[in-house]
Parts: structure tokens; C-alpha cells; sequence
């Protein structure tokens, strides 16, 4: 077994996704912690302009396995594995995402690895500790994970994507993938027919219950469109069908990092603060003085929406 850490890459639509970059954070530090190597996998698509993206500091090694264009369960379970053969890693980072969360467990169980899900941070100190968050992070815990080499699959936006020029050494690998299996991709089909991602928007306007009815969302789209804001929601807004699913944010939604992430009519229940407590600065906008949105918000309102969002539109116009 070597100190190593091996951190696998996801990219979607032919673009490298943000948990890439976190991957490389949590790797690096990890390894520093083993006082190993990082290498990093990335399996699939133009493996060549992903490597030069994934060259950041702190990266010692890239390893770029050519097989297919978009996730493939197979092609990814059979890659880690063969990588693992090769390295010999104390640690497989992957992302605790959709498709991390659909290999990872193959993975784990093909090498006989112990997985520890959704890290939110970890210490290794001859042994892996690592934090995770239950009840719509409320309660913090922390797990020490048995044995000497772990699979663990991190939670996106927990760490900053790194950064830097880097000079790692970057090789084609030859996972000799067996492509006769048994799941295939046909196809890519963005949840709710929408094409935005919420999770990559710098400003969003995000509205919940507080605006009581979907005849009341055009007043919030002025508000969007004098901003030039990204529309999200909490989850009653989509329970109702007034916006598709892909704009929740939250525990069942999506994670939004935003540089501003303005609250309008939302309570700020745990799984919703889930969602979008890692915003740079949150503004909340609440009749309730004592709604819990402004235990997190930097800059709160309390008044009506019905007045605040038209004085808004006013002096962003
Ligand atoms: C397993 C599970 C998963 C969940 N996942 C999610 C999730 O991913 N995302 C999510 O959001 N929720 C999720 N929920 C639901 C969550 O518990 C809350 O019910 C939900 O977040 C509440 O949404 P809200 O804040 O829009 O509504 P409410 O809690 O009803 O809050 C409405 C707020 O608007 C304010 N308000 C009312 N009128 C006005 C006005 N005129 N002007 C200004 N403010 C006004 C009120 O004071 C209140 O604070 C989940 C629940 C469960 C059980």
C-alpha cells in the first residue's frame, strides 16, 4: 500500500464539473495528511483538455483513461479498480454525487474498501476520521473508518476548487476495460426540461411560500431580470409545480454556492438552509422577525415582499 490519495473526476456534457476542482482540495489534503502523492483519474470524454484543466498546484499525477464520452457505470467501476490495482492509494476520493454515488459503491465493494459517504471534512491520524452532517446539518458526527485503505465520497461545495498552474505528470492509462457489459448511455436529459444549473449561478433570487401564489412569479422575474439573477426556490414552490424541480435548493434539492443568494419568503428550514448555506452573503426578506433565515443571514429585511421587491426592482433599475 502506498500514502497516496486518488481522486476521481467528473465532468458532464463535455465540461469538467465543480466538484472536480473540490476533489483536488480535499486531496491534497488528505495526502498531506498520509504524506502521500495526489493522483487523479479522469475516465471518459476529451481525457486530453480535462488533464490540462486538472493540472492545479498540488496535483502530482493525472491519469486519463479513454473510454466513452459521458458516465458509464461499467466503464468507471472497471477504471477505478484497474488504477487501484496500479497505485495502491490509502484513499479514493469521488464526488457524493449522482454518478459518484452510483460507482463508488461498486468500487468499494469490488476492492473490499470500508466507504465512508458525503464527507464534509476529514483527518487522518494513522486512521480516517471523517465529519458528516445528519439531520439536514443539524448534528455533526464523525466516523473512524476501520481498516488501512478507505473509499470516500465528498460533498460538493465543501471545499474551494483549487486553483494555480501545476506540473503534474499527466499519462494515458490503459484500464483495459471490458466494454461488453451491461449498461449503456443513450442519452442526457436535464431534470425538470430546464437548461440552467442553479449550482453554478453567482446571484440567485430564490422565493418560497412567502409569495402565496404562482399568479405573484412574474413580480419575482422582474426582480431576476433587473438583477440578472439565476430563479430558484424552496421546495413547497416546486411541490407545486410553479417551477420545475432542477431550481430547488436544499437536502432533496440542489447545493448553490453564490456569491449572493437573496431570500425571498423562505422560512430557512434545515433542509433548505442545506442547500444554500455555503453562499457568500445571504440576504433574507421575511415578515417574521424571528424567522430562522436570519440565524444565517448576513443582511436581513423584515418586511412584506409585496413592498420590498417592487423598492428593489425600483433601485436596480
Ligand atoms: C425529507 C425532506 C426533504 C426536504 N427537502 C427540502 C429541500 O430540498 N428544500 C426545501 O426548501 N425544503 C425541503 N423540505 C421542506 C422543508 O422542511 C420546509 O417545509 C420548506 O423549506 C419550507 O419552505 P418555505 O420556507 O418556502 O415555506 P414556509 O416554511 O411556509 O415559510 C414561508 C416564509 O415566508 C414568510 N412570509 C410569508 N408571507 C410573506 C410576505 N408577504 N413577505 C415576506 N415573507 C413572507 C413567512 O414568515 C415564512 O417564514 C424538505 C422536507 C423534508 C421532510
Amino acid at each position: 500500500m502506498s500514502p497516496d490519495v486518488l481522486a476521481v473526476a467528473e465532468h458532464r456534457r463535455g465540461e469538467l464539473r465543480d466538484v472536480s476542482y473540490e476533489l483536488l482540495t480535499a486531496g491534497r489534503q488528505l495526502a498531506d495528511a498520509t504524506g502521500g502523492d495526489l493522483h487523479v483519474a479522469v475516465i471518459g470524454g476529451d481525457t486530453e483538455s480535462f488533464a490540462e484543466e486538472l493540472d492545479r498546484e498540488g496535483v502530482d499525477a493525472i491519469h486519463t483513461v479513454s473510454e466513452g464520452e459521458e458516465f458509464n457505470h461499467d466503464v468507471y467501476v472497471q477504471a477505478v479498480e484497474a488504477l487501484h490495482g496500479e497505485l495502491d492509494p490509502q484513499v479514493v476520493l469521488m464526488p457524493n454525487s449522482v454518478n459518484g454515488l452510483d460507482y463508488a459503491p461498486a468500487v468499494a465493494n469490488r476492492l473490499d474498501l470500508p466507504l465512508a459517504t458525503d464527507a464534509v471534512d476529514f483527518e487522518y491520524d494513522d486512521g480516517l476520521t471523517v465529519t458528516r452532517e445528519m439531520y439536514g446539518s443539524k448534528v455533526e458526527t464523525t466516523v473512524e473508518v476501520g481498516g488501512d485503505q478507505y473509499a470516500v465520497t465528498i460533498r460538493g461545495a465543501e471545499w474551494p476548487g483549487a486553483e494555480g498552474v501545476g506540473d503534474a505528470d499527466v499519462a494515458e492509462f490503459d484500464a483495459d476495460i471490458d466494454t461488453d457489459t451491461g449498461s449503456t448511455v443513450t442519452g442526457f436529459e436535464e431534470v425538470g426540461g430546464g437548461d440552467v444549473d442553479i449550482s453554478e449561478a453567482d446571484f440567485i433570487v430564490s422565493i418560497g411560500r412567502g409569495i402565496e401564489e404562482e399568479d405573484n412569479l412574474p413580480l419575482i422575474e422582474d426582480l431576476v431580470e433587473a438583477t440578472d439573477a439565476t430563479l430558484a426556490s424552496s421546495r413547497p414552490i416546486v411541490d407545486s409545480g410553479w417551477l420545475p424541480k432542477n431550481r430547488q435548493v436544499g437536502q432533496s434539492g440542489k447545493v448553490v454556492t453564490p456569491d449572493v443568494y437573496l431570500a425571498i419568503g423562505i422560512s430557512g428550514a434545515v433542509q433548505h438552509v442545506a442547500g444554500m448555506k455555503g453562499s457568500d452573503t445571504i440576504i433574507a426578506v421575511n415578515t417574521d422577525p424571528n424567522a430562522p433565515i436570519f440565524d444565517i443571514a448576513d443582511y436581513g429585511i423584515v418586511g412584506d415582499l409585496f413592498d420590498v421587491v417592487p423598492e428593489l426592482i425600483e433601485e436596480f433599475e
